[in-house]
């Protein structure tokens, strides 16, 4: 089993908002995590991170926790964040070094492995730059190439499309798929529906802290009782049952 996330609470301040998640990802899967705002989606991507530690449960990557060996644990995952984070002081050359040494990565294969990455999204002219003159999309393509890079077997983007355009988009859903054809497990979070649904070989649906689905879009169509309804729909049926449960809870 590649990524298992076994009966997991966790949240802030001894506050859970996550609660009795459980799910595995075996390699080569691409799964996406979805649910309102709010729902807990960062909450669980950071505690698979190990930025959060589980109130609850257990997370393992083949069968191995943070807590047997931390470096180990961390070297299996890339993370992709919502939000850039690059280090003003270094340039783009250095921030694919930086990430090397992290993961490992010998440095003359660095530059070969982040060269048609680089090409593929115009950044190979900007090797000297710092982030301050980058747009919001070039910097989200620099944590994407850092991520790309790695060896690492399970890749944990968290709302991976926002600032693209729609070439870098296409550009980036066909590298997670070959990716992913090359053994690597993928778990993303997105709003984007349709690109979910072209991605993904199975779901997530995370509603108030809960999993109210997980599978194909098969599964999906069998727990929420509708044998033809879309990802749309399902999605729609999740928000209603959102507002019915907030209703109840106010009535009482
Ligand atoms: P979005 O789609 O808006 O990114 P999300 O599904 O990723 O939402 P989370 O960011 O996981 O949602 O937030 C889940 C809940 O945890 C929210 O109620 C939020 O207020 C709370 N929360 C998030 N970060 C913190 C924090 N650092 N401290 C306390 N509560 C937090």
């Amino acid at each position: 089993m590649t990524l298992a996330v076994n009966n997991v609470d966790s949240g802030y301040r001894r506050i859970p908002v996550i609660k009795e998640i459980d799910f595995t990802i075996n390699y080569g899967e691409i799964v996406g995590l979805i649910g309102l705002n709010g729902a807990g989606k960062s909450t669980l991507l950071k505690t698979i991170l190990g930025l959060l530690t589980p109130q609850a449960g257990t997370i393992t990557i083949e069968n191995k926790s943070i807590l047997d060996n931390h470096t180990d644990y961390a070297k299996k995952i890339a993370y992709i964040p919502e939000t850039p984070i690059l280090y003003d002081e270094l340039t783009l050359q250095e921030h694919l070094e930086m990430t090397g040494l992290g993961y490992d990565i010998p440095r003359e294969e660095i530059m070969k492995r982040a060269q048609p990455l680089l090409e593929l999204f115009r950044l190979d002219d900007v090797l000297n730059w710092f982030p301050v003159h980058f747009s919001k999309g070039m910097k989200q393509k620099v944590m994407i190439v850092c991520a790309l890079i790695t060896n690492a077997k399970v890749l944990i983007i968290d709302e991976p499309f926002l600032g693209l355009d729609p070439l870098a988009i296409r550009d980036f859903i066909n590298l997670l798929k070959e990716r992913a054809a090359n053994g690597s497990a993928v778990l993303f979070t997105t709003h984007m529906l349709s690109i979910a649904g072209d991605l993904c070989d199975s779901y997530l649906i995370l509603s108030k802290g809960e999993l109210v689905g997980k599978g194909d879009l098969e599964d999906l169509r069998t727990q929420f009782k509708d044998p033809e309804a879309s990802l749309d729909d399902i999605y729609i049926a999740m928000t209603e049952m959102e507002t019915l449960s907030q209703a109840e809870g106010t009535e009482r």
